[in-house]
């Protein structure tokens, strides 16, 4: 399997999710766990861990997140749309196989990791959605991504690095300056 394999299917998967269960943002990240027979758990880890997926052959695929308080919302939200991804785009193993992933700080971007990330960005930041909601708030630049994470659901971070694969315009505003 390559690389460009995992990101198109991460594309479609995260496509197919908004349109068989009607989504509205914030995407239903539980919703959309529980659609595919996940169960996922939030608990404290120590804060090197930011989520888990297991799938050991005749028991449900379990999903956890680090419930930190290090781990703000946004960030807990990215997470486990990222570890979903990881469930659809390991459904080509064999059933009887072991299937785990851990993420955190020491997680090596390979091709499997950057396509969750895709995908994770794409189920929780549709391109059209973000463009609508985007050119919405073009009156209120100084927070319109502050105010797009919130809809959204993500860090303001996530929001800027999807503004930025769109190629739409963001400014940084610091003690009410623009800084470019
Ligand atoms: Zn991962």
């Amino acid at each position: 399997m390559t690389g460009v394999y995992f990101s198109d299917e991460a594309e479609m998967f995260a496509h197919k999710a908004w349109k068989a269960l009607d989504l509205t943002p914030p995407a239903d990240v539980d919703m959309v766990a529980r659609k595919l027979g996940i169960a996922l758990h939030r608990q404290e880890f120590v804060p090197e861990i930011d989520g888990l997926y297991l799938r050991i052959p005749d028991c449900p695929p379990v999903i956890a997140i680090n419930s930190s308080y290090v781990k703000p919302p946004g960030r807990q939200r990215f997470t486990a749309a990222h570890e979903i991804g990881h469930h659809l785009l390991s459904r080509g193993r064999l059933v009887s196989d072991r299937v785990f992933f851990l993420d955190g700080a020491d997680t090596k971007k390979n091709a499997m990791e950057t396509a969750c990330d895709r995908f994770a960005a794409l189920l929780l930041m549709p391109e059209d959605l973000i463009r609508r909601h985007f050119k919405e708030l073009e009156a209120n630049k100084e927070n319109r991504v502050a105010i797009l994470a919130d809809r959204f659901g993500v860090s303001a971070w996530a929001v800027r690095r999807r503004l930025k694969e769109l190629g739409l315009p963001y400014a940084t505003y610091r003690f009410g300056r623009q800084y470019r």
